[in-house]
């Protein structure tokens, strides 16, 4: 996949053997000819493709879901018969659908329909749009929210900013990475939170001076109110899922890995059987529940490619955000804490060897130094132990790591699989609570790519927004979102285009096991493509952020296109 001149060579010889019609009046159309073309634009195949010049694709000849063939007007258009469908791409890019190799997908859905706060600037607006809502929709629970208490200086709400707008209705809203949430004064009587009650193991309840909660609650402590919140209606999930793809295709993005449930899984399955999946699908089930997947393989197999699952998630640790990211040594504005394991390491260490050893793909949750080598050394463990095989294990984030971690992704293949926005959205505030040594191999995209690791991105929606082309502005230009770096954040971690884009598409199937079918515009492969208003080799990378996608397609089929 990194040789590009292997890779145009099949795409020359998968040409070479599709009979030419050289003259109007052959009746007998070539033994093939496409379901449609596509022409006159610029075709970015995958990692290592010529972008510009005589050499560079321009078109493509899609047939039954597949790329047929890749190559110029003029060879493509010889595919195409009477009932071929032809699209002008007037001079615009195309590159292979990008897929998100982490998302909560599922909660995505809800939160389109949910309360809106990922930008509520001020601690008024938070309330007031809560308090709307509650009016809107009396006596629902209200969740979600995504809010970010760094826009208004970094105070945490409190219940008593919103009980008397919500007086009648429970309401447990996440912070935008999910690791605490605010809970009013309903939803604590409803779960019977009062000032006596002990934080949980791995958790903590924010409190007043006299000891009665805030409604903050962090991490394990959310569990105290989420268990009585009550599960949405399966006409409500599958509505859920159907928003989030509507909202994913619109971006370009065709494959979503779903950190999930497996109540998440039996709505895809649910979908994809009456054929309403219109993008890839795989679906990830807690570790903890290793044995009931292993089970269910055995019994259901793995999926296709529409829809797939057969993958494990854990936690080591929490989040910077929350400062509960495991680090060696404190946090620099909090010394009292280094973080925290999430789950005990005796569990998670047994349930990841097992896993493994169950054939099961693992991927764990990884954040701070400390966690990020712990988990590394429970990976080695697993292949020592389990021996040798094709397990593609996986950290989630990857976020902070000792040079020694960056070298071992590369040495010992362990997929790093990180959310580039974040670095962007972080990089506001992650200097003061870490300082400016940790901060250098923060979000470390340049060195894992030269230490030879296989670098896959997602956004970690709805943490971020699950934009992917944000993601590669993030990565190329590392220009955090308040505007204060404007040559980029840890400049010496940026990449190139190619390479987030890489991140995006090709390095993600193999993520998923999927590089034969998908991640690049070969023939044979899936068509799942996306047309781009912008050359995004082209255009100054600062202005990625504004590239918008034109149409995307899942399997030669049009599943949006953009009114231009
Ligand atoms: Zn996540």
């Amino acid at each position: 996949m990194r040789n590009h001149r292997f890779a145009w060579r099949a795409v020359r010889s998968a040409l070479a053997i599709v009979p030419v019609v050289t003259t109007f009046a052959a009746a007998a159309a070539p033994a093939q000819t496409a379901d449609m073309i596509l022409t006159g634009g610029r075709v970015w195949t995958g990692p290592g493709a010529t972008v510009e010049g005589p050499e560079a694709p321009t078109a493509l000849a899609l047939r039954d879901g597949r790329v047929m063939a890749v190559g110029s007007d003029g060879e493509i258009r010889r595919l195409a018969g009477p009932a071929t469908r032809r699209l002008a791409l007037d001079g615009r890019r195309v590159i292979p659908g990008l897929m998100d190799n982490h998302t909560h997908f599922m909660d995505g859905g809800f939160e389109l329909a949910g309360v809106q706060l990922r930008d509520a600037a001020t601690p008024a607006a938070f309330a007031r749009r809560i308090g709307r809502f509650a009016a809107a929709h009396p006596g629902d629970w209200i969740t979600g929210g995504t809010w970010d208490h760094e826009l208004w200086g970094g105070e945490l709400p409190r219940r008593d900013w919103i009980d008397s707008l919500t007086p009648n209705t429970p309401v447990f809203v996440s912070r935008l990475d999910g690791h605490m949430g605010l809970a009013n004064t309903r939803a604590l009587e409803l779960a019977g939170v009062t000032a006596e009650t002990e934080d949980p193991a791995g958790g903590t309840i924010v409190r007043y001076p006299d000891g009665r909660p805030t409604g903050i609650l962090k991490d394990a402590a959310q569990g105290l109110v989420t268990r009585v919140i009550p599960p949405p209606s399966e006409a409500e999930r599958e509505r859920a899922v159907e928003a989030a793809a509507a909202h994913a295709l619109a971006r370009g993005v065709t494959l979503i890995a779903d950190m999930g449930s497996w109540a998440g899984l039996a709505t895809y399955r649910r979908l994809a059987a009456r054929g309403r999946l219109p993008l890839r699908v795989y679906a990830v089930v807690p570790i903890a529940t290793w044995r009931r997947l292993a089970a269910y393989v055995a019994r259901e197999g793995r999926g296709d490619h529409r829809l797939f699952w057969g993958g494990v998630k854990g936690y080591v640790d929490g989040s910077l955000g929350s400062t509960t990211a495991w680090f060696y040594a404190p946090y620099d504005d909090e010394p009292t804490t280094s973080g925290l394991m999430v789950t005990d390491t005796a569990v998670l260490r047994r349930d990841i060897l097992s896993a493994d050893s169950a054939g099961l793909h693992v991927m764990v949750h990884a954040i701070g130094d400390r966690a990020n080598d712990w988990l590394l050394e429970r990976f080695a463990e697993v292949r020592a132990r389990n021996g040798p095989r094709d397990r593609r294990l996986r950290v989630e984030h990857a976020q902070h790591l000792t040079r020694e971690a960056i070298r071992r992704f590369g040495a010992e293949g362990v997929i790093p699989s990180m959310q580039p926005y974040h670095a962007i959205d972080d990089g506001r505030w992650a200097e003061k609570r870490i300082g400016p040594e940790r901060i250098q191999t923060t979000y470390a995209f340049r060195d894992l790519l030269d230490a030879g690791a296989r670098l896959t991105f997602g956004s970690d929606w709805t943490v971020a927004p699950i934009a992917a082309l944000l993601g590669i502005y993030a990565a190329v230009t590392r220009r955090t979102i308040d505007g204060a770096n404007p040559r980029g954040w840890v400049a010496a971690q940026k990449i190139s285009v190619a390479e987030a884009l890489t991140a995006y598409t090709a390095a993600n199937a193999y993520a998923g096991y999927l590089e034969s079918e998908l991640g690049t515009l070969e023939p044979g492969k899936y068509a799942d493509l996306v047309v781009l208003s912008d050359d995004v080799f082209a255009i100054d990378p600062v202005a990625l952020e504004d590239v918008r996608v034109d149409m995307t397609m899942v399997e030669g089929e049009i599943v949006y296109n953009r009114e231009r």
